[in-house]
């Protein structure tokens, strides 16, 4: 951000009222942590047919494609670290009262950073679910086949506890309600295609809130008030400094 971008962006956060601070993040947070994202261009979605691993019909067609997939990418995020960005939102939680993080990220790097009030959407890597009788369990393992529910017997049904498009995404009415209750909604990291997420950001804007994005990409939603071209940690460095100043 140059200085006259900072000074635009100083009196926006000048004329809102004090409240809720809601953070929306996506795959783009990690990044700079070395976990890839879906769409870019060296994204996740150029080496997978996406339908075969992120769709239910994907996991009955070939449960062992999904399962490898998904332990891959826990491996991933176990031999990751957080980085600036994750680092940068506990730091503001621990400033201020009422500071929110909605995640569409399934790992768990906004905990690891020690990060609190935190929304996972899209469910959780490092939690295996029960296709059949829907238990859930903490599990940092590969998912193997065969396998066996603990809960109810059903064999080859246990999966990743991450939503698959098609399937509803958790604590919507929590999500919503803090996107309602916003005065600063800020969005890192995501391109706002993957709904009900991205329903989010005009949800806070209808209501008022004071939008950012943070992209260096940016998504071009129209609901979107400031946008930050950086990096997450770049873009949240500034930004945090001013949200501590005003
Ligand atoms: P996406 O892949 O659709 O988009 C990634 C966005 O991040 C892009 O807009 C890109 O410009 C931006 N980006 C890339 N590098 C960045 C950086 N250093 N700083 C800031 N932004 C950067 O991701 P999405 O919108 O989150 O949606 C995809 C779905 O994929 C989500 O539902 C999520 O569950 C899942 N996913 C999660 C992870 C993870 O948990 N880390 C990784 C990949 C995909
Ligand atoms: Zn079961």
């Amino acid at each position: 951000m140059n200085w006259w971008q900072k000074y635009k962006l100083r009196k926006l956060l000048k004329r809102v009222d004090s409240g809720p601070i809601v953070f929306l993040t996506g795959a783009g947070i990690s990044a700079e942590s070395g976990i890839k994202t879906f769409r870019d261009s060296d994204g996740l979605w150029q080496n997978e047919k996406i339908e075969e691993v992120c769709r239910p019909e994907g996991f009955k067609k070939d449960p062992l494609k999904v399962l490898n997939f998904y332990n891959d990418r826990r491996k991933d995020v176990l031999e990751a670290i957080p980085n600036l960005a994750h680092y940068l939102i506990s730091e503001l939680q621990a400033q201020e009262k009422e500071v929110y993080i909605i995640t569409q990220n399934i790992d768990n790097l906004h905990e690891i950073a020690g990060g609190k009030n935190i929304f996972h959407i899209h469910g959780d890597l490092f939690k295996d679910k029960c296709n059949n009788c829907k238990k859930v369990v903490y599990n940092e393992n590969n998912i193997e086949l065969p396998n066996k529910c603990s809960d109810c017997g059903a064999e080859n049904q246990m999966r990743p506890d991450v939503v698959f498009f098609k399937e509803t995404p958790y604590l919507m009415q929590e999500a919503e309600a803090l996107a309602r209750n916003a005065k600063i909604f800020i969005v890192i990291g995501t391109s706002g295609q993957v709904y009900p997420a991205a329903g989010l950001i005009k949800l806070a804007a209808r209501c008022d809130a004071l939008v950012i994005e943070i992209n260096p990409n940016p998504s071009g939603n129209k609901y979107i008030d400031f946008v930050i071209k950086e990096k997450a940690s770049k873009g949240l460095l500034a930004l945090v400094e001013l949200l501590l100043k005003s």
